[in-house]
């Protein structure tokens, strides 16, 4: 076992020698009541999860648990003993699956996921983004040498203006900042999730490293999953040499620089968050932020934003209970009469951008408002134009440009396996034919 494999498990028994058994954990647990498993047997499975540290086999109820989590972290709220009890129950899944297959299928199954989401990735990045920002934001992070690191990750460069207004902002607090992301600094989740641990630490693990190599003083995350991941499986494995947070929580502590440099002339408007608990102070931070915009009027209305720290991933799991979230968030908003659905993260913005063709509502991401607060912002949205479906000539002009800079072409193939990627996922959306027929056009011309 590696030294990194050491620590992991270190974690986890220090977890099971705290644990009281006490059971809260599983009983708030949300994805253990959405398959059905009784909250009433708690402590028998908080028991099967210590043995399971211990060395035992893993047993099939607990395993059940395992394997429905989505990362909520309700366990870890409810602890009375503090145990990050997400952070557990990842490193359990891993041992789990270890001790049930062959690694090899779990690296084949990691390595086909990670293909995919890297194959997806650079073609809507390549679609959506000068050659000049993908290149700087592509550069290996340890030859960088700015005190802040703006960490994107990989999966947020799939609807890239959000990066370009955290750089915007950034840029307006006259911040000595870079930004580093996409596959090639992967925080390894796939692989974590596979319990291919030689491959994570190959990737994520070296991620992390790449960063302190950096001598960054400060490293901004933006992508939840990364977050986590890296609050959880590195930071208490091996405190860095620097700073770890997300980048919304950065900006709520220097709100008071933001706010001096907000423009007074904001459009009035009344916006409802698409809430998710489970990463840091995101949530709060996010609302923090967003109420000091000028004519902005927060609306709060209730929510089921226990269920998972994100949409998608994980959460993709229970379509029909995200689903269910989405439709209550648009009906809600709508009935309490707001204008604009904020997203925190970039998978919430992916399900929900599409949902302006479907209801009188704007859905724009909380770094749209903040940047443009700023007087800067304003980068197109083309990922919400091909999710709502309707005329694609801006974001089939801007694509041939970009795919042109980028050196990047687009076959049938690729066109099909993104509508799949774009359309399938769970959310509120447009059609998906003018995205399809608009883009299968573009590849037959190039
Ligand atoms: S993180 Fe959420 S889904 Fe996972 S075990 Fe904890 S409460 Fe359940
Ligand atoms: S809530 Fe905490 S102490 Fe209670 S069973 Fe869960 S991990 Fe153990």
């Amino acid at each position: 076992m590696s030294a990194y494999a050491d620590r992991l498990e270190a974690l986890a028994a220090e977890a099971a020698d705290r644990c009281t058994g006490c059971g809260k954990c599983f009983e708030v647990c949300p994805t253990a009541r959405e398959i059905g498993l009784d909250a009433g047997e708690a402590k028998t499975r908080v028991g099967e999860l210590t043995a399971l540290t211990r060395g035992a086999a893993p047993v099939e109820p607990l395993q059940k648990w395992l394997n429905a989590c989505d990362g909520s972290a309700r366990c870890t709220a409810a602890c009375p003993e503090d145990i990050n009890v997400r952070q557990w129950v990842t490193i359990a899944k891993m041992k789990a699956l270890e001790a049930t297959r062959p690694r090899s299928e779990g690296a084949t199954n990691a390595a086909g996921r990670f293909r995919h989401m890297a194959q997806a990735v650079r073609l809507l990045a390549s679609m959506q983004l000068p050659s000049e920002t993908l290149q700087r934001i592509l550069a290996p992070a340890e030859r960088r040498t700015s005190d802040v690191l703006f960490y994107t990750g990989c999966n947020v460069l799939r609807t890239p203006h959000i990066v370009l207004n955290v750089m915007d902002i950034l840029d307006a607090l006259e911040l000595d900042f870079d930004v580093v992301g996409g596959t090639a600094h992967c925080c390894g989740v796939y692989q974590f999730q596979e319990a291919d641990l030689p491959t994570y630490e190959r990737m994520g693990h070296r991620t992390f490293q790449r960063f302190g190599q950096s001598g960054a003083a400060k490293v901004l995350t933006w992508c939840p999953t990364c977050t986590k991941n890296f609050d959880e499986l590195e930071k208490d494995v091996e405190p860095p040499a620097f700073d770890l947070g997300h980048v919304s929580e950065f900006l709520a502590a220097n709100l008071d620089a933001l706010r001096a440099r907000f423009t007074t002339d904001q459009p009035r408007r009344r916006v409802v968050i698409h809430e998710h608990l489970g990463i840091g102070a995101t949530l709060h931070s996010i609302a923090t932020l967003l109420k000091a915009v000028p004519n902005l009027e927060l609306v709060e209305l209730p929510q089921d934003s226990g269920f998972s720290y994100a949409c998608g991933g994980q959460a993709a799991k229970f379509k029909d209970r995200e689903q269910a979230i989405h439709r209550a968030l648009a009906e809600g908003a709508v009935a309490a009469g707001a204008d604009t659905i904020v997203t925190m993260y970039h998978s919430c913005h992916r399900a929900l951008s599409g949902a302006e063709a479907v209801y009188p509502l704007r859905v724009v991401n909380f770094t749209d408002i903040l940047a443009e607060a700023l007087g800067r912002g304003g980068h197109p949205d083309y990922y919400q134009l091909y999710k709502k479906g309707g005329a694609m000539d801006e974001a089939v002009a801007a694509a041939r440009k970009f795919l042109q800079d980028n050196g990047v072409r687009v076959d049938e193939s690729s066109v099909q396996s993104l509508t799949a990627d774009i359309f399938n996922e769970t959310g509120l959306a447009g059609g998906r034919e003018a995205f399809q027929e608009a883009f299968t056009s573009l590849a037959r011309q190039s």
